[in-house]
């Protein structure tokens, strides 16, 4: 049985508890679901450190899925002997970066480094790929993939047993809360947010009635049923509500972007967060890129109905 992971706030963006790493001690070493973007990396390593854990020992690394703010640092523990767990569709691009990269720069130009810092490379000999409901084992450590498609096609949540109870760590699947506050936000992402694919994924996960979810974004969830419900409820209203201004035809994309904030503001105050708050965690970044996501899900629906 698991105990109790230690979860390491990278502080990503210079924010408190946005981004986490989980670490996990096994029988001889420590394991680690989510290895974060590389701008966290020496951040990472140095809270594990602290814990007495040194960086270069961790035997594993499951990530939930590729994104750079998941998996962006997984190479650097790669290179230094451990194994990563991902999904299929992961495979590749852990090996051979460079496409990831390239459409981060396009993206975010200069300001990647900062913001993630680029992909780095995995050794392929380092990277297993794992298939939805096969269990792996660690060190004497158990993790079963649940696929969950929806945020990104290759997105699995991981679960184990923690003390007894059942427990989940849901990547991006379950979304993410603002430190203090029960509200859930999504990221909405290009090129493969779906949905109604995203909606089975929940269906999926509330079919396990866990005991506990963990979100890379962050924090315990205690309520699990509650929560997929508020993160139902979310995906709905927030998918309607980005098509209704991206089909309005009267906004240019600017306008597009200050209807889609205002909208959030007026949730989070429904909420009892703060503007500031709001706009600290869903930054404009967020804001471009869910509309991205929308525009092109909706392109895609569009064209297949043609
Ligand atoms: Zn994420």
């Amino acid at each position: 049985m698991t105990s109790t992971p230690i979860s390491i706030d990278l502080q990503y963006n210079g924010l408190r508890e946005a981004a986490a790493s989980f670490v996990f001690k096994g029988d001889t070493g420590h394991v680690l679901i989510e290895s974060g973007p590389l701008a966290t990396l020496e951040t990472l390593k140095a809270g594990l450190v602290e814990h007495g854990i040194d960086p270069t020992s961790i035997k594993a690394v499951f990530l939930t899925h590729i994104h750079l703010d998941h998996g962006g640092a997984a190479g650097w523990f790669a290179e230094n002997g451990a194994d990563i767990y991902v999904h299929p569709f992961g495979v590749d691009h852990l090996v051979d970066p460079t496409r990831i990269n390239e459409s981060a720069r396009r993206i975010y130009g200069t300001h990647l480094a900062e913001v993630f810092g680029e992909m780095l490379p995995c050794p392929r000999a380092k990277v297993h790929a794992v298939a939805h409901s096969e269990t792996i084992s660690v060190d004497g450590l158990e993790f079963t993939a649940i696929e969950t498609p929806g945020h990104a096609r290759h997105h699995h949540a991981w679960s184990t047993v923690i003390n007894g109870r059942q427990c989940c760590f849901t990547g991006d699947v379950a979304g993410m809360r603002i430190p203090g506050t029960s509200w859930v936000t999504l990221p909405l992402a290009p090129p493969e947010f779906d949905p109604a694919i995203w909606g089975q994924s929940l269906d999926r996960l509330e079919a396990f009635d866990f005991d506990e979810l963990q979100l890379t974004h962050f924090g315990t969830v205690e309520n699990p049923q509650d929560h997929l419900a508020a993160t139902r409820k979310q995906l709905a209203w927030e998918t309607r509500m980005v098509t209704e201004i991206l089909d309005d035809p009267s906004l240019d994309h600017e306008a597009r972007k200050i209807a889609y904030l205002d909208a959030l503001h007026a949730r989070a105050t429904a909420h009892g967060i703060s503007q500031a708050d709001c706009d600290a965690y869903l930054s404009a970044g967020m804001v471009d890129m869910n509309l991205g996501g929308v525009q092109r899900h909706l392109n895609q629906l569009r064209k297949a109905s043609d």
